[in-house]
């Protein structure tokens, strides 16, 4: 796609991103590439998750939660990692709707964010595009060195672990595009899940300290656990009936004739952006001390056994799950 006019980029990058640049790495936008020191000690994490219209992002969400989306199903993934997020680099597809007025807006989100999860601008592009407005965020953080959480450390014997609620992805996207009836502050809490999910920086280090393996809820709880699953090597073992539902998900779950299949509706769904991961049995006093100290939820919906792959359990019997989560062609 083509860069957009000389003027309107220039503008854009000088008078919205320049103030967001980190006050030294950043070099005010002015250059070619920000330059940042090494932190000894300590391994450099980095990600990558570019957001759609239309696909991770409605066209009617405004576009300050759709920055503020941008960073945190990043963010998320550091979380995970158990890494400490510094900075980050952004590319800026805008589309015909992206006028200045939605730009300052998408900025007003990234500023608050940065605020809230301590990074920092360090570069990025600007293109125009004809089609629908895309974004992607190079987040950057540190673990101390060897210490990042992967996905293949999960052994038999562990227990498996969830922060927050499940479900809350999917049902506020269903709220959001107005498919469910439940009472407006439920919706409400929902939408704003949907739009600017909540990522468990704070329960990071805690991951660092105790998790064998760890990955952040994206596509779906099933489906991202196959992920540890099958890096590890190992089969998990999960509990339907214990899937933790926020207060809204507890209210669309009463209304439900099929429990069974309303929380593999939830357990499939996607965006919840929790950190679900593994840990020896021996941590579980510790885990529970330090998630209530950060209030935050915790549940332990199963264990890694010998065997491989997720059996998803309800009332003790096995489900069979046609489709474990979201998958991009
Ligand atoms: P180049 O000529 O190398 O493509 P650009 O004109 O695209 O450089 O960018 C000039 C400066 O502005 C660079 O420091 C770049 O990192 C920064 N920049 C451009 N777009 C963005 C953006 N969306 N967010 C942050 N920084 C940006
Ligand atoms: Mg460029």
């Amino acid at each position: 796609m083509p860069a957009i006019d000389v003027a309107g980029e220039f503008e854009t990058i000088r008078r919205l991103f320049a103030p967001l640049a980190h006050p030294e790495w950043g070099r005010e936008l002015r250059d070619d590439v920000a330059v940042l020191p090494g932190r000894p000690g300590h391994d450099l994490v980095l990600t990558k998750d570019a957001i759609v219209e239309g696909v991770h992002f409605l066209p009617t969400d405004p576009l300050d939660t759709v920055a503020q989306k941008l960073l945190r199903v990043n963010l998320s993934d550091l979380a995970a990692k158990g890494a400490e997020p510094f900075g980050y680099l952004l590319a800026c597809g805008w589309s015909e709707r992206c006028g200045w007025p939605e730009r300052q807006l998408f900025v007003e989100g990234l500023a608050r964010d940065q605020k809230t999860f301590g990074v920092s601008l360090l570069g990025g592009d600007t293109v125009v595009t004809p089609g629908p407005a895309t974004f992607s965020a190079t987040l950057m953080g540190w673990t101390p060195r060897g210490r990042t959480v992967g996905r293949a450390g999960a052994r038999p014997g562990d227990l498996v672990f969830v922060t927050g609620f499940i479900g809350d992805g999917w049902l506020g996207l269903q709220a959001a595009q107005e498919k469910l009836a439940l009472a407006p502050e439920r919706l409400a809490a929902l939408v704003d899940h949907y739009r600017a999910p909540t990522p468990r920086l704070t329960f990071s280090e805690v991951i660092r300290e105790t998790a064998t393996a760890s990955l952040d809820v994206s596509d779906g709880l099933i489906a991202d656990l196959g992920h540890i699953a099958e890096a590890s090597e190992v089969g998990l073992d999960i509990d339907l009936e214990v899937t933790p539902l926020s207060p809204a998900g507890q209210a669309w779950f009463s209304t439900r004739v099929d429990e069974e299949a309303a929380l593999v509706r939830l357990a499939t769904g996607g965006d919840d952006y929790e950190i679900a991961f593994t840990a020896p049995a021996r941590d579980e006093a510790v885990l529970r001390r330090e998630a209530e100290r950060r209030h935050i939820w915790l549940t332990c919906i199963g264990r890694v056994t010998e065997g491989r792959g997720v059996t998803v359990r309800h009332a003790g019997k096995p489900v069979e799950i046609a489709s474990p989560g979201f998958s991009h062609r």
